[in-house]
C-alpha cells in the first residue's frame, strides 16, 4: 500500500533519531519473518551531506544505521530502484534541490512515481533555510503525506525551538549568504555551526556582525 511519511524538523530536534527508530522497526519486522514477509528497503542520503561517512546515518544521539546509498542526483537515485524495494527512505532532501542534475521537480516527480506503485516512501530533512524560508521539497510534498513526524527541541532560552539559525564563529550569517553550507568539518573549520532556535531568538541580520568581517578578512573569506 502507498504511503508517504514526512519528517522534518530544526537542526538537533531528533529528526534522524526519529528516522533510525523506523529503520530499527524494519529491521526488526525482517528479523522474526520468514523470507516471503520481509519487507525489501533501501535507504539513500545525497553525498555532498558529510557529517558522517558516507554510507552512515547517525543521529546526534549515537545511534547509527550503516548501510544507506550515498547519491549525487535525484537520476542516480532512481537508478539504484532497480532492486526494487518495497520501501524507499531518503534523508537529507533538501540536498536534492540544489547542484547539477537536482531540482525539488525531480524529486517530488520520483516521489509520485514511487507512490503510484504502491512504495512506501519516508522522507527525512529540512523543510525550512536558516533564513527562514522554504525548502520546496518537504514543502510540496505536504500535501501528499500521510503521515507527518515533526519532531522539536528546545531554544538556549528553554522556549520550542522552530528555527535553524547558521552561525559562524557564534554570530547569525547575513542573509546575503548563500542558503546552502553544508554541515561538514571544511565548513566547521570556517567556524560554521547551526542552532535550534525559538522564535523570539532567531536572528535575520541584513549584514554580518563587525567582528564576523574582521574574521571573514583574516582568513581571507572575503577581500579588503
Ligand atoms: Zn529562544
Amino acid at each position: 500500500m502507498r504511503f508517504l511519511t514526512l519528517i522534518f524538523g530544526t537542526v538537533g530536534s531528533g529528526k534522524t533519531a526519529e528516522l533510525l527508530k523506523i529503520i530499527s522497526k524494519i529491521q526488526e519486522h525482517n528479523s522474526r519473518s520468514h523470507a516471503n514477509g520481509k519487507l525489501k528497503f533501501k535507504v539513500f542520503k545525497p553525498e555532498m551531506e558529510t557529517r558522517s561517512e558516507s554510507e552512515i546515518i547517525a543521529s546526534r544521539n549515537g545511534q547509527t544505521f550503516k548501510e544507506a546509498t550515498p547519491v549525487k542526483t535525484v537520476r542516480d537515485l532512481s537508478r539504484q530502484l532497480v532492486e526494487n524495494p518495497d520501501i524507499v527512505i531518503i534523508d537529507e532532501c533538501q540536498f536534492f534541490e540544489t547542484g547539477p542534475g537536482n531540482s525539488p521537480r525531480a524529486f517530488t516527480a520520483l516521489v509520485s512515481e514511487l507512490l503510484v506503485t504502491d512504495k512506501k516512501v519516508i522522507i527525512c530533512g529540512l523543510i525550512q533555510n536558516c533564513y527562514g524560508g522554504k525548502f520546496e521539497i518537504l514543502s510540496s510534498l505536504c500535501p501528499l503525506a500521510d503521515e507527518i513526524i515533526n519532531p522539536h527541541t528546545t531554544c538556549a532560552c528553554g522556549q520550542v525551538a522552530s528555527r535553524s539559525q547558521r552561525l559562524q564563529i557564534g554570530y547569525p550569517t547575513p542573509l546575503s549568504d548563500p542558503i546552502f553550507v553544508v554541515d561538514n568539518s571544511a565548513n566547521h573549520d570556517l567556524g560554521y555551526s547551526y542552532e535550534p532556535r525559538c522564535n523570539d531568538c532567531f536572528e535575520l541580520p541584513e549584514q554580518a556582525h563587525p567582528n564576523l568581517l574582521l574574521f571573514r578578512k583574516a582568513i581571507g573569506q572575503i577581500k579588503e
